[in-house]
């Protein structure tokens, strides 16, 4: 146990415990000779003996040193101080993903997009650089106060190219982001990162895990057969363009997936876009479940077994045990039995217990409710009790217009009818609209009561605080009465909607800061040596030109100092604290 005030190798002052993981623990801890705050990662003294994790935990630093992004965290030293093995890194203050969702639940659609856009960013570094991450999960994914995203936990992440390490490639990641290949055995790709980074939207925006289970083989299984559950069913402002990545991001076939985290970034990128919003529900180019992989169950218990390795997992390590076998045996033989149960089901007894006559559904259109139901009951039929209502011109208020099954279609006799009653031109009084988001609200009234939505940006006054989305005034007012087709106008703020090239176009940082001041961007700046430039030459900016500015989101900016200044580039969490 590392105790607070401890020295690591006479330069790491040890202030407090930050967090656990599988294999590590992490303190928060000053560098004497820099005078800063770092994070100090040490691998668990049980582990320190075994020659796997140590060889693992040098693979971290390694994997990781050599990535530099504002969405990573940066790793300043590794090292080892009498069998302590640690690695040292920058310092972020504020939380995991995980402690959010805990906290807060489901996030807002801007701030859980906002967090992605950021991820997809950094492990797109990470695969630029030939790294894959392998164990993309919220508690490994830190969020600063002011909403900047780090990356942290690279202690499984694979060189793409080194084969020898693909060999122990049974080290895997939290089984509750593990893709159904992964889960069956083949090795990670970045396609891999890609599955996670898609369950993760998926937690962010709902608040749950889409597959839960009472084991590891169960999640796992549940992974590689079951269709993701849709978000938009929990929460049905979501627009489909957004169920889209998901659905792309976690497709059980890798091909299905996005290409790349930046393919993944672009789309993030667009999702909200007016003209992608009634887009279409994301369909698999090729099968999703490919014959072979009906017989695939997923290996990683035995295979862990062999490796005589431990599942990484902050929410439970997956022990290796004997009891996965005859869990296995259990499993396999349950749904055995069930197929045949259900064959049996189907092709002995249903058709014995079925055998009523068929019946053409009679024309009870443009009749009334009641003449409608006695002419249905009959021939036989049951009429549900709740009558549905939908708009008709042709038809008049209070007249059938269809059924559901439809009128004309053959069905069993006895099955039970559902009327629609036409509501006339008359679909929908409007409501006031104004403080909600356009987007939600387009997507209603155009899909449920087929209105016509335009939506106009109009400028307004600066001191007047909005939403980029919110809906700011519209042109019906409330309680007028409309039918399908009729046409609202929805009004919303004129904000600038991108970075511009702070870099080629040369602006000062005090221009920078009053531009972000005003669109409500949290920047950050950060100065580094060079002799070449002018001094406050601004070097990069972390969000590209032409990228959308949403309110609340972070600005890292660096800028040049003249070499004595700083004596190495601080970081953002040295400012905080
Ligand atoms: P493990 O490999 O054991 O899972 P992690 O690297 O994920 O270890 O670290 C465990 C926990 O420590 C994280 O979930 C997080 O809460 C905290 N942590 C890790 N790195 C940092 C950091 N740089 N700054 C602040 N907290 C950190
Ligand atoms: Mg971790």
């Amino acid at each position: 146990m590392i105790a607070k005030g401890q020295k690591i190798n006479d330069r790491y002052e040890i202030i407090r415990s930050i967090g656990e993981g599988g294999m590590a623990n992490v303190y928060l801890a000053k560098d004497i000779i820099l005078d800063r705050n770092v994070a100090i990662k040490i691998l668990r003294g049980d582990l320190a003996g075994d020659e796997k994790f140590v060889r693992r935990f040098q693979r971290e630093a390694l994997s990781a040193s050599s990535l530099s992004h504002p969405n990573i965290v940066e790793m300043y030293d590794v090292g080892e101080d009498n069998g302590t093995y640690y690695i040292v890194m920058e310092y972020v203050s504020g939380m995991t993903l995980k402690q959010l969702i805990k906290k807060k639940g489901a996030l807002s659609l801007s701030e859980a997009i906002d967090i992605m856009l950021q991820i997809t960013d950094g492990i797109k570094e990470a695969h630029d650089s030939y790294i894959i991450h392998r164990d993309l999960k919220p508690q490994n994914i830190l969020i600063k106060d002011n909403g900047e995203i780090k990356i942290t936990d690279f202690g499984i992440a694979m060189a793409l190219n080194s084969t020898q390490l693909t060999q122990t490639n049974s080290v895997m990641g939290s089984v509750h982001y593990l893709p159904p290949e992964q889960a069956s055995g083949k090795g990670a790709t970045i396609k891999s990162d890609i599955y996670s980074m898609g369950i993760l939207f998926y937690e962010l925006l709902t608040g749950k895990l889409p597959f839960k289970g009472d084991n590891a083989v169960e999640i796992a299984l549940k992974h590689m057969k079951n269709d993701i559950p849709s978000v938009r069913e929990a929460n049905n402002t979501i627009p489909q363009s957004v169920e889209n990545i998901i659905l792309k991001a976690t497709a059980k076939n890798p091909k299905n997936r996005y290409e790349t985290a930046k393919d993944m970034h672009e789309d993030l990128l667009t999702c909200l876009n007016e003209d992608r919003l009634n887009e279409k529900k994301y369909e698999f180019l090729y099968p999703e479940h490919d014959s072979d992989s009906e017989n695939k169950k997923p290996v990683l218990l035995e295979d862990t077994n062999k490796n005589q390795d431990k599942l990484v997992s902050e929410d439970g390590i997956l022990d290796n045990d004997d009891a996965s076998k005859n869990t296995w045996i259990w499993i396999l033989s349950s749904i055995f039995i069930f197929i045949i149960l259900v064959l049996v089901g189907i092709f002995i007894i249903y058709p014995k217990v079925t055998e009523v006559p068929d019946v053409k559904i009679p024309n009870v259109a443009g009749m009334t409710i009641q003449k409608a139901e006695e002419t249905l009951k009959s021939k036989g039929f049951e009429v549900a009790i709740k009558v549905e209502h939908v708009s008709d011109e042709n038809i008049a208020e209070g007249l059938v217009v269809k059924t559901s099954p439809s009128i004309g279609r053959v069905v069993k006799k006895g099955v039970t009818i559902t009327l629609f009653e036409s509501l006339g031109n008359t679909v929908y009084e409007i409501e006031d609209y104004t403080g909600r988001n356009y987007i939600e609200v387009k997507t209603i009234l155009e899909n449920q009561y087929n209105l016509e939505v335009t939506v106009e940006k109009v400028d307004v006054s600066s001191d007047e605080e909005y939403d980029e989305q919110e809906i700011i005034r519209q042109d019906l007012e409330v309680g007028t009465k409309v039918s399908k087709g009729s046409k609202i106008t929805l009004y919303i703020p004129k904000i600038v909607d991108e970075y511009p090239n702070f870099v080629d176009e040369a602006w000062s940082i005090e221009e920078i800061q009053s531009f972000c001041d005003q669109y409500g961007v949290v920047v950050t700046f950060v100065p580094k040596q060079s002799a070449d430039l002018a001094e406050n030459t601004i070097i990069s900016q972390s969000r590209a030109a032409g990228t959308p500015i949403v309110s609340g989101a972070t600005l890292r900016i660096v800028y040049a100092v003249k070499d004595e200044a700083t004596e190495e580039e601080p970081t953002v969490s040295d400012q905080d604290n």
